[in-house]
């Protein structure tokens, strides 16, 4: 049996049998270099907020190839109901937010594409109909996101400059790939909580890292499986505490708080609650500064917004 994430060129031997110069290999192949926490954001801010949600809509249950329509209407409620409440949201606030939609969803429904783009959102790549990346032969992941650039771009008349893989996955061949796009930033690592840079083998690859991570992800605590005992469903304002906790640090260390949701999932009434709650403790901040990830990733690109020393960790 092949356990999910463990699909390399990697011998067929147990890895306590590995040689030195194997499990190097595998650790060095994409690593994080660089601390790039910038000593100022923009504007002066103490710390960055970045939004972002994933229309993942029916190609959770597609990729599966799960068809039939019950599966695919709580897909569809996330574009049906959670997209315009979202939006409402983000333009009563005036938030930018960044939108990481797989291809099939934008040639579902172009005009939601285009709508967030038209309102000064970011849409960038997220897989082609959110296919897990590691099952993937090297030509056809490459086809994918190329085609998932190139469909994003015809649709919202904006060439994507960032990724963040399904389910953030993570191929051998993902950062190559990622790299061959002449993308800005990746958004699917978790090897800190601010923005870094991504080596491979060692030497910088241009790209940074706004990492994500589970504990800031909506889908992990509201979904369910109706077939298990375990339905680790978690209560909306428990998630509350959690997210505003997580912001209050970042607030403190003068870093990024970024958070990952989902139209089918944060949409529903009691949980767009939560949010407009955590956005509202945010709000009673000063200086925060609110930017889509490509912001981001441009700001900390930048040599002058680092540390004189760079810190390293
Ligand atoms: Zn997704």
């Amino acid at each position: 049996m092949t356990v999910p994430g463990t699909r390399t060129e990697a011998t067929a031997q147990p890895a306590w049998a590995w040689e030195e110069a194997e499990w190097r290999r595998h650790v060095e192949r994409v690593r994080a270099g660089r601390s790039l926490k910038p000593s100022r954001w923009p504007g002066g801010a103490k710390a960055a907020v970045a939004l972002s949600f994933d229309p993942d809509h029916e190609t959770i249950p597609l990729r599966d190839g799960q068809v039939l329509p019950g599966k695919l209407a709580q897909g569809e409620y996330g574009a049906r109901v959670g997209v315009p409440r979202i939006l409402r949201l983000l333009e009563r606030r005036s938030l930018p937010a960044t939108f990481f939609m797989p291809a099939v969803c934008a040639l579902l429904r172009p005009d939601e594409a285009r709508g967030y783009t038209e309102r000064g959102h970011e849409v960038a790549i997220h897989g082609w109909i959110h296919e897990r990346n590691m099952e993937l032969a090297y030509e056809d992941e490459r086809d994918l996101a190329f085609r998932c650039a190139d469909t994003l771009e015809q649709i919202t008349g904006q060439r994507p400059v960032g990724i963040r893989t399904p389910s953030w996955d993570f191929s051998e061949h993902t950062l190559g790939i990622s790299r061959d796009l002449g993308l800005s930033y990746d958004s699917s690592l978790m090897a800190d909580d601010d923005p870094y840079e991504i080596l491979s083998y060692g030497e910088p690859t241009g790209l940074v890292e706004i990492p994500p991570e589970w504990i800031r992800d909506d889908a992990v605590y509201f979904n369910m499986d109706r077939y298990t005992a375990v339905r680790p469903y978690t209560v909306p304002r428990q998630v509350l505490g959690l997210w505003r906790d997580e912001f209050d640090a970042a607030y403190a260390e003068g870093g990024l708080f970024e958070l990952t949701m989902h139209p089918h999932v944060i949409g529903h009434r009691s949980r767009m609650v939560v949010l407009d709650e955590l956005l509202d403790h945010i709000a009673g901040h000063h200086d925060i500064w609110y930017a889509t990830h490509a912001q981001v990733a441009e700001h900390v690109r930048q040599p002058s917004a680092l540390p004189a020393e760079a810190p390293g960790r």
